[in-house]
Order: structure tokens, then C-alpha cells, then sequence
């Protein structure tokens, strides 16, 4: 398996690595700081930098079973099992990403729905919501995410046992998908004094760090369900 040092330390944007399997199109590697697609949050792109100083192009970067496969570019020569290189995200992308990503748990929050699904990108990014029969304010919304914002809200996270977890299910909100539970430990992801959720994905350290966003449309997604869309400033 790869050690995920992405869960721990989110503003980590390179490691030294080593190759320990190879894929159709890519490398599963000891250890990585790319993101793997998850929990509505694509996976990172960057690229694997070689002794000799050439490098590969990472176009994505999924889970598989034995481990995090590096997508490489097409065309892209694969590097032999036992490579030492270096792994470099693309951060510019990556923290839009973590922008994004932090303002959907502040959208999870200002909604007070279930969440039914999700997608986080890195201009634009959406939640959907049961709203029964409530009708969704975009104003009040948008008023509640700067408010949160201004405030600079602190964001951390921590582990707790999945048995724990299956014994407060209201802690498996976002995306609708469960975190990733792997070796009996859940990541929970807090936003001080506003939401506490288990989440696998990345973020900022503060409310303040997600900068300007703006409420796009609110679509109908069916009878009851109502799509809100943020876009991200620069
Ligand atoms: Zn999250």
C-alpha cells in the first residue's frame, strides 16, 4: 500500500519516493503527496521528477487496490520498479482545490439539508441537497459563506475509530460517499465551531484561506432535489 502523506500534511507539495509497482499507464509508489480521487475531489496532477533529472507527467492519480496509481502522460516511458524520484503536485491547482473543497463544508453547513452528491472542481464546484419542501435563499447562503469566511474560522483535523464512526452516523454527511476507513481509523474533519464530518479530502487551515466565492445558480435536480453551485474567485 502507499503511505498517504496527503491526510496528514495537506501543504506537503513534494516527496522523495520510490517505485514499487507498475500499472497499464502508471506507477503505484511507495509513498506520495498526490491526492487520489475520492469523496467528490479529483485526483492531483504534477509530475515524478528522475534521478537523472528528466521527469513524468501526471495527468491523475486514482486509488487502486494495492495501492495509489500515478496516471501518466500518454506516450509517457514508465520508470522501473525501484526508481528513486521525486513526486511535485501541481499546488496551484491544489489549492484551488483545497479552496474549493473547504467552502463545500461551509455550503454543507449554510444548506441545512442532506446532501445527496457532489463535485468539487477547481473553478466551480456543487453540492446537491434534499430540500424537501424548503426553497433555498442564494442571498442568505451567500451572505452566510462570507460571514464564515471573514471570520477565519480555524480547520483541522483527526482520527477516531470506525467503530466510533458507525456509532455517530451523523458524522457521514458530504458527497453522500463514506471516507475512506482503511487500517480502522476515520479522518474527521472539523471547522471551528461550525461542522464536524468525516472526510478523507484536503483543505485549507482557516475559513479565511478560501478567499472570495460566489453563489452561482441554484438548479432543480429532480422534484425535491436543488443543486447549488460555488465559483471561485482568484
Ligand atoms: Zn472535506
Amino acid at each position: 500500500m502507499t503511505e498517504e502523506l496527503f491526510r496528514e500534511d495537506a501543504f506537503a507539495r513534494q516527496c522523495d519516493a520510490s517505485v514499487v509497482g507498475l500499472a497499464e499507464d502508471g506507477v503505484r509508489l511507495d509513498r506520495t503527496v498526490f491526492y487520489c480521487t475520492g469523496g467528490g475531489q479529483p485526483g492531483d496532477r504534477g509530475r515524478l521528477v528522475l534521478k537523472d533529472g528528466s521527469s513524468l507527467v501526471v495527468i491523475d492519480t486514482l486509488k487502486a487496490a494495492d495501492g495509489i496509481v500515478h496516471r501518466l502522460a500518454e506516450g509517457s516511458v514508465l520508470p522501473p520498479v525501484g526508481a528513486h524520484l521525486q513526486a511535485e503536485i501541481d499546488w496551484q491547482r491544489r489549492h484551488r482545490l483545497m479552496r474549493m473543497h473547504s467552502s463545500m463544508h461551509l455550503l454543507c453547513r449554510a444548506v441545512d439539508c442532506p446532501v445527496t452528491g457532489g463535485q468539487v472542481g477547481e473553478a466551480r464546484s456543487r453540492l446537491d441537497f434534499d430540500a424537501g419542501d424548503s426553497k433555498l435563499d442564494k442571498e442568505a447562503i451567500a451572505a452566510r459563506l462570507a460571514q464564515w469566511i471573514a471570520e477565519d474560522r480555524p480547520i483541522r483535523h483527526f482520527w477516531i475509530d470506525a467503530e466510533e464512526l458507525e456509532a455517530r452516523p451523523e458524522l457521514v454527511r458530504t458527497m453522500a460517499v463514506r471516507p475512506p476507513t482503511g487500517s480502522g481509523r476515520v479522518r474527521l474533519v472539523e471547522i471551528e465551531g461550525l461542522d464536524l464530518q468525516a472526510c478523507g479530502g484536503t483543505h485549507v487551515r482557516s475559513t479565511g484561506e478560501i478567499g472570495k466565492v460566489e453563489v452561482g445558480k441554484i438548479e432543480n435536480k429532480g422534484r425535491q432535489n436543488r443543486r447549488v453551485n460555488l465559483v471561485l474567485g482568484d
